[in-house]
């Protein structure tokens, strides 16, 4: 069985090859180059935001699962319009303002237990690569300059519109282009090079002063970690006009060969029907919903647990059906602690674990059907609970069975849960044991369990005591 992954430029499910050329066997290909559009640093990420960072994680993890090396950029946009604006509101310096909220991110990222990338790159420190990038497109002729800014002539750039499928007619007339605010020939057209304005950062260029425009900064970063074709590029679908389209016409005119095999794209998270974005105020930040008592691994698994073609509409239900999810994980974890039953082995349980794995694998490969591999997790756990139930479960069968559970958790990351139980957010735990108390007097007794619930599911157990309510962690 081959690890088969949609690409939206082919509009197929396509072999998984990385470097292009197949090989006998998965040990000899080269390590899969992976980039990811990061975030915008001028405020905390939404839980939006969060579907396509935890996605990509799932990516990277069941490449790995399956004995594919990978190397992986995610950058960080640290200069544009957005940001260039946030930092003058505050009145400080564009490094002091999207490096607060760099750090904010990468901190979300670790209670998402989202594993850190080989390469995160900031735009601020690739200005080299984006004048390397610009140089060649004005040799050839396809950049024209206006006030102080550069731009790219996609009537130059044939190809223009692939990825996207847009209609050359939309295109041509103008109807969809890029909405960016700055002046240009034709409204096809977008900037690479923006000149600056009053109190604007920028940097010294051959051409000019100036700042990069936001499509620019990719094409450079991806170039300056991978110098060619990369194998995969991720993003959310809102991505793939125009910013994913612009980064291939910048890239490929600039090097004459192909810039990406294979794009990805993640579907929007929605609220009622919405895309969750900060321009709607529609939105919540993971700080808000673990404000509200929810945990990260409930989070997470709600993210990772529909498929990324599919639209995920965000819900409370939604989010407590994840909590039950994990309860069922964690009831049978504590069954599998307590099995006492003898020494010998089982004879049906390696078959059993074997079948498992294999499934789980099998939908996997069939472009991250997580449903399946979820179904297949639950399957698994209801047939060894039943050997359970017999007593049919030897001691050191249930250790078989955890190893396998680990497998499997290294790419799903919701069964040992461990962001949350390393780093302990002490505040939080009191003021949750706090309204528990207070629900259990206010006879909301629904409210006390869930919060108990919610805690467990994170291995934070609570006890009462004629003291007051103490926590302690599970293992
Ligand atoms: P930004 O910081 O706005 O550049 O977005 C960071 C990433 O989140 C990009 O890959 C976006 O496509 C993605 N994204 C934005 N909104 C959503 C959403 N509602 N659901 C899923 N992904 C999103
Ligand atoms: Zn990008």
């Amino acid at each position: 069985m081959a690890l088969r992954l949609y690409n939206t430029l082919s509009g197929m499910a396509e072999e998984f090859v990385p470097g292009g050329l197949r090989k006998d066997s998965i040990s000899d290909y080269p390590p899969a180059s992976i980039y990811s559009c990061g975030p915008t640093v001028y405020g905390y990420a939404h839980i939006g935001n969060f579907r396509t960072f935890a996605f990509n994680d799932l990516l990277r993890r069941y490449l790995k699962f399956r004995g594919y090396r990978v190397d992986h950029a995610m950058n960080i946009t640290d200069v544009d319009d957005k940001t260039i604006a946030g930092a003058a509101r505050e009145g400080v310096s564009l490094s002091e303002y999207t490096g607060r909220y760099t750090s904010i991110f990468f901190e979300d990222l670790s209670t998402l237990n989202i594993e850190p990338v080989e390469h995160n790159p900031r735009a601020t420190e690739s200005i080299d690569a984006m004048i390397d990038i610009i140089s060649r497109l004005d040799e050839k002729g396809i950049v024209y300059g206006k006030d102080g800014s550069l731009y790219f002539s996609i009537a130059k750039f044939e190809t223009y519109g692939r990825l996207s499928r847009l209609d050359t007619r939309e295109v041509k007339s103008g109807l969809r282009y890029d909405t960016d605010e700055y002046a240009k020939d034709d409204a096809r057209d977008f900037a690479l090079w923006k000149a600056p304005k009053e109190g604007e950062p920028y940097w010294d260029t051959p051409f000019g002063r100036g700042r990069p425009g936001w499509h620019i900064e990719c094409s450079a970063m991806v170039r300056r970690i991978f110098g060619g074709t990369i194998d995969i590029h991720t993003g959310g679908v809102d991505l793939i006009f125009p910013h994913h389209e612009n980064e291939i016409a910048q890239s490929e005119a600039a090097y004459g060969e192909q810039f990406v095999r294979r794009w990805i794209h993640v579907e929007h998270l929605l609220v009622e029907g919405s895309k969750m974005s900060k321009s709607l105020g529609n939105f919540y930040t993971l700080r808000d919903l673990l404000e509200k008592g929810h945990s990260p691994r409930a989070i997470r698994y709600l993210l990772v647990s529909a498929h990324y073609r599919k639209q995920l509409n965000f819900t409370f239900e939604g989010l407590a059906q994840a909590e039950s999810a994990l309860a069922r994980i964690d009831n049978f974890l504590l069954r599998l602690d307590g099995v006492t039953a003898g020494d010998g082995g089982n004879d049906g349980l390696a078959g059993l674990i074997d079948g498992f794995i294999e499934r789980f694998t099998a939908d996997m490969d069939d472009d991250l059907n997580i449903s399946g591999a979820l179904g297949r997790l639950f399957e698994f756990i209801h047939e060894t609970n039943a050997l359970i139930d017999r007593g049919a479960l030897p001691k050191a069968d249930a250790q078989r069975v955890l190893v396998a559970l680990r497998r499997v958790d290294s790419v799903l990351g919701v069964i040992f849960f461990s962001a949350a139980v390393d780093d302990v957010d002490e505040e939080r735990i009191q003021r949750l044991i706090k309204e528990r108390r207070d629900s259990k007097k206010a006879k909301n007794f629904a409210r006390a369990d869930e919060i108990r619930a919610t805690l467990e599911s994170e291995g934070i157990i609570l006890e009462d005591t004629k003291d007051g309510t103490r926590w302690k962690r599970k293992r």
